[in-house]
């Protein structure tokens, strides 16, 4: 309930006769999510054109709850929703908890604005009491149903007399609020789909925009709220473009300029099926969890909608959300349905790895992002190589090779991290393997540079080549199986092979010198 007070203040801020007048010259767009459920694909594609459109025109991104139908609600699903956007990099500039100054941004809490529009449409005659009950509503549908019709309410109550209306209210009879449809003048003009025609008041009954509990509808909320939040263009997803007739209406009505609307087309998979919003794998926390960057979700999202110049035969690349902001342009948005490609959201991934590591600063983060994920793994592990260089170079050989940096840490991996423990060098000796490090310490570390070399010192010092690679592999790894040695020579980098190497003559000597103590 509100305070006196507050209800003062909320009516005179936004007393719908004295509402404020929109230049429209301002770009204002806004996100208006009902949180009946957690941000999706589809949900964070609207999310992201109407912000990349705000940035481009240097305009505001309102985000709205539209909470109406409270039977619906899933408790956390706001939280949720605003944690999504933010991690995406979507900056909210009004919103709930982000100030504004025409909130409140939850409908739910803005009853009494909508008492007072739905008392303009009363009074102007556009809207009326529909007092028909439940029972004759359900009597109606199944006739049409007999009658294969499609059901629809037949506008009884639009022609009762103010007599038979004060006998109503006397009686305290329920009633809702429906809205006359009259026919459409134009069509539609979408910024995206061009002229759209539907008269809606042939295909429907009178909409009802304020139900017998005095909550709104989501038609009329949305309206309302669009036109005193002073919202300039609506980018939705097309399963609205049927609604926005009637919205048109409305704004009629009410005698206001409607924004400009954009419907952006179906989001479906690359074979052109359906996304479901009930697999859980298109919730934007399941590409969180597993391990995609939001840059690389952004890039493959507005990838599938276009918005954006293209040249045919031209790699992925990957952009900062300002430089996606800065390309935009509504004009490029297809009409056709969006597919989404999988692969390319992966090659986004590995993109921005290597986008990363170009920048000091990012690659720093990314470095110790990737101590965390090691320690993680290996937590009972004392013999780690966590070196910046080494991780350095583990992450410029992984960024094209692999999608996730948590793919680092499995475990045909783990010789990446895990120094071996001390080794005993067998079919080699000391001085041999001092020379082998010599012989590294001046060649380019690529594989089959490393192949033809240690082939090569295999052959000079009479050592089987399959006997000396088994006995580097240990030396390196610890390990009886994995990658080539040059492969896993290469992924190490110089540095920490030789470590490696090194340590290796270091455990024999020790291992000498106690031998030679025990004679
Ligand atoms: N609340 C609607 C939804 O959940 C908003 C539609 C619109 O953007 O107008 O999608």
């Amino acid at each position: 309930m509100y305070s006196k007070r507050t209800l003062l203040t909320i009516l005179t801020q936004h007393s719908i006769r004295a509402s404020r007048r929109w230049s429209h010259d301002e770009v204002r767009v806004r996100f208006a999510p009902s949180p009946t459920g957690y941000l999706h694909l589809g949900g964070l594609r609207t999310a992201l054109y109407n912000y990349l459109y705000s940035r481009n025109k240097n305009g505001k991104f309102l985000l709205r709850i539209e909470d109406t139908d409270q039977t619906r609600l899933v408790p956390g699903a706001t939280e949720s929703l605003i944690e999504n956007l933010m991690w995406a990099g979507i900056k909210i500039d009004e919103g709930p908890g982000f100030g504004g100054e025409q909130g409140p941004y939850v409908q739910s809490e803005r009853k009494q604005i909508y008492l007072e529009a739905v008392r303009e449409l009363l009074e102007n005659d556009t809207a009326y009491r529909c007092f028909c009950t439940e029972r004759r509503l359900e009597l109606l549908r199944k006739e049409a149903i007999r009658t294969r019709q499609v059901p629809r309410y037949d506008n009884k109550c639009r022609y009762l007399t103010p007599q038979q209306i004060a006998v109503l209210l006397a009686k305290n009879t329920p009633y809702c609020i429906r809205f006359k449809l009259t026919a459409h003048e134009e069509p539609l003009q979408d910024l995206i789909y061009g002229p759209v025609t539907h008269n809606v008041s042939e295909n429907e009954g009178d909409p009802v925009i304020m139900k017998s509990d005095n909550f709104p509808t989501y038609h009329f909320a949305n309206v309302v709220d669009d036109h005193l939040m002073g919202v300039t263009h609506v980018f939705r997803g097309v399963e609205w473009q049927i609604s926005t007739t009637k919205h048109l209406l409305l704004y009629k009505a009410f005698g206001w300029q409607p924004p400009l609307y954009g419907h952006l087309p179906l989001l479906v998979n690359s074979d052109g099926t359906k996304l479901s919003k009930r697999q859980g794998d298109i919730g934007i926390k399941s590409f969180r969890d597993k391990g995609y960057f939001s840059e690389a979700l952004v890039n493959y999202v507005v990838s599938a909608g276009g918005g954006f110049e293209h040249t045919p035969g031209q790699k992925p690349q990957i952009y900062s959300m300002n430089e996606l902001a800065h390309r935009f342009n509504i004009e490029r948005v297809n009409s056709h349905p969006s597919r989404l490609n999988p692969d390319l959201l992966n090659d986004f991934n590995r993109l921005h790895i290597l986008k990363l590591l170009q920048s000091k600063e990012n690659s720093k983060d990314l470095v110790e992002r990737v101590k965390v994920l090691v320690r993680e793994a290996y937590p009972k592990e004392k013999n780690l190589d966590l070196g910046n260089p080494h991780i350095e170079n583990v992450l410029k050989w992984a960024c094209s090779r692999l999608t996730f940096i948590e793919d680092l840490t499995e475990a045909n991996l783990s010789f990446l991290w895990v120094r071996p423990v001390e080794f005993k060098l067998k079919n080699v000796t000391n001085d041999q393997m001092e020379s082998l490090i010599a012989n590294l310490e001046n060649i380019e570390f690529t594989k089959d540079n490393l192949n033809l070399k240690l082939k090569e010192f295999a052959d000079n010092n009479n050592v089987k080549f399959a006997v000396f690679m088994k006995t580097l592999r240990s030396a390196l790894s610890g390990l009886k199986e994995g990658p080539g040695v040059a492969e896993m020579m290469d992924i190490l980098g110089k540095d920490c092979v030789l470590q490696r190497l090194r340590s290796t003559i270091h455990a024999q000597s020790k291992e000498a010198a106690a031998n030679v103590v025990k004679k």
